[in-house]
């Protein structure tokens, strides 16, 4: 008997699974400039979702939308197979964490986190015991006669979150959560916050500028510019297959060689590159027609520099010479930046793993040097 592959960690693969959320061809509209274009989502639940786009590319306005704070010009937004279209944002099985906490100052934490409960007249030894374990979940147990102002910007983002998750949301939208926080806190709280999403099993939905915290939060990542969608996937496939120069460059660094197919065979790809002495051998077959513009994408950890040169040395495959022309010194890793052909500079990461003393002599400014890459290491972009 063949075992069925085990989606719960992957929804979006499993052919049978419904989406919890469904945005259908929605745009947004503020006279007549478009925030956002026509985009279609499907996010599932338990989903870590994260649209990351710079400033102003429509990411809060889509939140905005599913909160229900804004209406679709055009289209349709579904939760839980309802349509939300004529759905008052009280009326929605989603709550939203604003960017700015909105904690009540005048009130403990505990009468913070317990007030949507209040209001929704739930009884008093109901509220009692929801706050308490939330409270207890967030680590807030011992602060919880605290006012707001008595707490460090992490706490506080704890009992906003707490506030938010003591009603028992189906989905919690939440507009830059750790924008607030400094950067070490900020690293701390995003491993909090994933804990306590897959402990809840609630579907989040995050609106971020920042790329390190969606690729460290996300099931899945929606990359947004101009009011649509650039690429749509898990981390992983973002970093390591981006689809166009845009992603290739906002999500890491990215070296880019302008280039054509010159061959494209059943598992293999060859791009001469515009810089004569270097070609790009790729060893899988891609639908794209020889004779192709295209652009082959290298990130700065997959090319490897020496002094001397690698094995392969008569091939001008995978290999580039090229003198350095800057080093930077990040304790665990080194960036150097080496000019080729020219003008243009290639950069590569590289771990130090000895120590100083034990080193090799190290690779020093205005030095020739050769790069080279695997043949699984470069992604091949037409756009
Ligand atoms: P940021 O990270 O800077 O908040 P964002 O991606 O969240 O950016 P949105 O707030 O969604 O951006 O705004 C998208 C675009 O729509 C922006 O150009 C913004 O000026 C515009 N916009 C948003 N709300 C309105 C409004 N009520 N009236 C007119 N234009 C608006």
């Amino acid at each position: 008997m063949t075992q069925s592959p085990d989606y719960s960690e992957r929804p979006w693969m499993d052919p049978e699974a419904e989406p919890f959320i469904k945005v259908q061809s929605v745009s947004k509209h503020f006279g007549d400039f478009t925030a956002v274009d026509s985009v279609d989502l499907e996010i599932y639940k338990g989903e870590l979702f994260c649209l990351l786009g710079g400033s102003g590319c429509g990411k809060s306005t889509l939140l905005r939308m599913l909160a229900g704070f804004e209406t679709p010009s055009s289209g349709t937004i579904l939760i839980d197979g309802q349509n939300m279209n004529d759905v008052p944002p009280y009326e929605r099985p989603v709550n939203m964490m604003f960017q700015s906490y909105a904690l009540f100052p005048h009130m403990t934490v505990e009468k913070n986190v317990a007030y949507g409960l209040k209001r929704d007249r739930v009884p008093g030894d109901e509220i009692e015991q929801r706050v308490s374990d939330m409270l207890a979940m967030v680590e807030l147990t011992q602060f919880a006669r605290r006012k707001p102002h008595q707490l460090s910007g992490g706490q506080q983002q704890r009992v906003a979150l707490a506030r938010s998750l003591v009603k028992q949301p189906k989905v919690l939208l939440l507009d830059e959560p750790l924008g607030a926080l400094d950067k070490r806190l900020r690293d701390q709280t995003q491993y909090e916050l994933m804990n306590i999403q897959e402990q809840l099993g609630v579907t989040f939905v995050v609106v971020t500028h920042d790329q390190e915290e969606a690729m460290t939060l996300s099931t899945r990542i929606a990359i947004m510019d101009a009011g649509r969608f650039m690429q749509i996937g898990t981390p992983t496939e973002i970093y390591e297959f981006p689809t166009s120069r845009v992603v290739a460059n906002f999500i890491g660094n990215a070296n880019m060689f302008e280039g054509r197919i010159i061959e494209n065979g059943d598992d293999h790809v060859i791009v001469e590159s515009k810089h004569p002495d270097c070609e790009f051998y790729i060893d899988h077959g891609m639908s794209i027609p020889e004779g192709t513009k295209v652009w082959v994408a290298l990130r700065p950890e997959k090319v490897r520099i020496s002094k001397d040169s690698p094995d392969n040395a008569d091939s001008r495959t995978n290999m580039i010479k090229g003198m350095v022309h800057d080093i930077g010194y990040l304790g665990g890793s080194s960036t150097y930046r080496v000019q080729v052909d020219g003008d243009h500079l290639v950069e590569i990461t590289s771990p130090n793993m000895l120590r100083p003393k034990e080193a090799v002599p190290p690779i020093d400014w205005d030095q020739e040097v050769y790069l080279s890459w695997d043949a699984s290491s470069s992604v091949v972009l037409t756009k």
